[in-house]
């Protein structure tokens, strides 16, 4: 019964983080600097590799 609510609960997670990113960039006019780190499975992006290793963590390793 959990399964489904925890793949519901990433694929939201994922859409969330998604319009976020691009929310603040419209925002703050940002255009993403040599130095972001974009996520190789999924639109996130970090501005340092110890975010990166963060969402790495929480949104892709379980
Ligand atoms: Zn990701």
């Amino acid at each position: 019964m959990a399964g489904w609510l925890r793949r519901s609960w990433r694929k939201f997670a994922r859409a969330y983080v998604f319009i976020c990113a691009r929310e603040d960039a419209k925002r703050w006019q940002l255009v993403i600097p040599a130095g972001a780190w974009v996520c190789q499975r999924c639109p996130h992006v970090s501005f340092d590799i110890a975010r990166l290793r963060e969402h790495y963590v929480f949104a892709h390793a379980f």
